[in-house]
């Protein structure tokens, strides 16, 4: 997708705060941080949300997952952390390529707003 933010962001055209990076993701810092560590973890092929991946994405997704824990060590998440994934308009979803919110280094609440 040419006109796609993430897409950019994933491929080096856009400068970003990388935090973690492979052949199939990339994990940014958020430009407006809702906790102290807040990235977003990323796929670099274009999926526009959750609702758009389909069977074949299945490793590709279960890959961002398992590789979750270890972006979380990495930056120093030890006492848990969060994993969100906002999809479509009551999820309020703003960006269209999915994404995976990782935050922590604060205390959560629930419910969230
Ligand atoms: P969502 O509302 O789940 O679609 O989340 C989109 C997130 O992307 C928000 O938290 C934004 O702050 C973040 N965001 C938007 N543009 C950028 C950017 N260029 N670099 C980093 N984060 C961004
Ligand atoms: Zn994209």
């Amino acid at each position: 997708m040419s006109d796609c933010i993430f897409c950019k962001i994933a491929n080096g055209e856009i400068p970003s705060q990388m935090a973690y990076e492979d052949d199939r993701i990339a994990v940014f810092h958020d430009l407006e941080p809702q906790a102290p560590v807040h990235v977003l973890m990323v796929p670099k092929k274009h999926i526009a949300s959750l609702d758009a991946a389909e069977a074949e994405d299945s490793a590709l997704l279960g890959h961002i997952l398992t590789t979750v824990k270890k972006v979380a060590a990495e930056l120093g998440l030890e006492n848990g952390y969060r994993l969100v994934c906002n999809c479509g308009q009551d999820g309020l979803q703003t960006v269209q390529h999915l994404h995976f919110h990782l935050l922590g280094k604060r205390q959560m609440s629930w419910p969230p707003g």
